[in-house]
């Protein structure tokens, strides 16, 4: 029997991984909770009508369909059991177990709510495609409230937008709003002027793009000035509903009225990054990230490799390693390093290295920060490093066609391609934590062996029908 490898997660540092493994004598079975590949740096483009969501998330099966040595598998892995190696999935409709011989492990990132996941019904966060349609039927739908109501005041509610976490995600967020409502929108309504909208970006540090650095987080303020939107700093969210946030400033607490948030703050590791540290005996930071050995193994558990998001490690410097891209990524291809030496028989390569190649952010159209080694770029040069860097990782060549002519459409135009909001996404939330798993009356359960029961688990009861129609946000 070939070396099994198992790969939980299909993002960045699961996908490499496996690519890298290609002509590897190895068996590989891939587990993710999605049946796409996500590219999350462009989601607030999804969520603002700018892409669509093929051009970002697209097949597993078709990346991969030239890989003859892996077997693509839909589902959210529950557990692993470190013991007899095997991780139990919960796919849709069916519970089934996968063994393996090497784990490795690339479950990304969960939005955090600061211990307050009330907010997210109110306040979608942005990690996947589900977060950004529902953000885009909702910042859409604003506008289309908004021309109808006769009310002042609930007409400015509907057209108060609010963005908390002004990092890379909440800045590029507000910065399209911003263009949305000042340059794509205005001429379409004939109650309201879009270009009255308020954009509000709220963080409860001291600056914006903090991680970029003094020079390019104040050019970085100065663009989203110029676009309209009103920054809000040392401004902590202490409350979220329906209607508003409530903020704690030096000046005291204050409301915010406004139907449309968006939480773009803070992030932790999934729930499956402890659950393994746990079973593996090995220790997690309070982000619940896995403090994974230099050559990315699990400390006790050599056939563990984590990577990307959901682990801690500290470069020669004694930083810890960012949350983005290029370190999954290279994390990925480092585990498919560590596999096929091992294979071979030869010894472990040096322990894994991160080269970091930059940061950018996007402002607006045209307008981007750049930090690449001791460069440091703002403006149109840093937009067209963005666009030629987001080109290059977008995945499959219809894409990046695709993707370039919506964003000529949205940048050189005045149009957003797809706007194209629907009940459903606005809603679908509610009725999933209304309803809970849409398989619980047909899933079926395996027996530990890893082979399908067969036996239909007994009928649940029934939730009982909602009380009264979903709020209006
Ligand atoms: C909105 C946004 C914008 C960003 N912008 C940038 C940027 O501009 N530049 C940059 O470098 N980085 C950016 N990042 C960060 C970057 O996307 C991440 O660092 C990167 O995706 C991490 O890769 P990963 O493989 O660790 O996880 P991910 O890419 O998140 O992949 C994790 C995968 O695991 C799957 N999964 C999770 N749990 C389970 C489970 N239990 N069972 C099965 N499957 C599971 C998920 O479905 C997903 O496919 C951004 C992130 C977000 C959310």
């Amino acid at each position: 029997m070939r070396h099994r490898v198992v790969v939980i997660g299909a993002g960045f540092g699961g996908l490499f991984a496996i690519k890298a493994l290609r002509n590897a004598p190895v068996d590989i079975t891939l587990v993710n909770g999605t049946a796409y590949h996500l590219f999350q740096p462009l989601l607030y483009q999804l969520a603002t009508g700018i892409l669509s969501e093929g051009e970002i998330a697209p097949p597993i099966r078709e990346v991969l369909k030239n890989q003859k040595n892996v077997d693509v598998k839909l589902g959210w892995a529950q557990r692993v059991d470190v013991g007899s190696k095997t991780v139990y999935v919960e796919g849709p409709g069916i519970d089934y177990t996968v063994e393996y011989d090497t784990l490795i492990v690339s479950a990304g990132s969960s939005q955090s709510y600061f211990g307050h996941e009330e907010y997210a019904t109110y306040a979608p966060g942005m990690k996947n495609v589900d977060n950004a349609l529902e953000l885009r039927a909702r910042i859409f739908a604003a506008f289309e409230i908004a021309d109808l109501q006769p009310d002042p005041v609930e007409r400015e509610r509907w057209m108060t937008f609010v963005i908390v976490g002004a990092g890379p995600t909440g800045t590029e967020m507000a910065g399209q709003v911003a263009e949305l409502a000042h340059r794509n929108l205005p001429g379409q309504y004939k109650h309201i002027d879009p270009r009255k909208a308020r954009i509000i970006l709220v963080d409860a540090l001291d600056a914006v793009l903090n991680t970029f650095g003094d020079h390019l987080s104040t050019r970085a303020l100065r663009q989203l000035h110029l676009l309209g939107v009103e920054v809000e700093l040392n401004t902590k969210v202490v409350g979220v509903d329906a209607t508003g946030i409530d903020v704690e400033t030096e000046r005291g607490t204050e409301r915010i009225e406004s139907m449309t948030k968006v939480w773009a703050a803070g992030v932790s590791a999934p729930p499956l990054a402890r659950q393994i540290a746990e079973a593996a005996g090995a220790k997690t930071d309070r982000a619940g990230r896995i403090f994974v050995e230099r050559d990315l193994t699990v400390p006790g558990h050599p056939e563990i490799i984590a990577v990307g998001d959901m682990i801690n490690l500290s470069d020669e410097k004694g930083d810890e390693l960012p949350g983005v891209a290029q370190v999954a990524i290279q994390g990925g291809k480092y585990a498919a390093k560590l596999v096929k030496r091992r294979l071979a028989g030869k010894p472990a390569p040096e322990p894994f290295k991160y080269f970091d190649k930059g940061s950018l952010a996007v402002i607006s159209r045209s307008s981007a920060v750049a930090s690449i080694g001791k460069v440091h770029l703002s403006g149109f040069a840093a937009w067209l490093i963005w666009v030629g860097v987001h080109l290059f990782y977008l995945v499959g060549f219809k894409n990046r066609i695709t993707a370039v002519l919506h964003w000529a459409v949205s940048f050189l135009g005045r149009g957003r391609s797809e706007r194209i909001s629907t009940v459903q996404m606005a809603y679908g939330r509610q009725a999933l934590q209304h309803y809970g798993d849409p398989f619980q009356h047909v899933r079926v359960t395996p027996e530990l062996s890893g082979e399908p029961s067969g036996e239909p688990k007994p009928e649940p009861e029934r939730a009982p029908e909602p009380a009264a129609e979903p709020s209006g946000n």
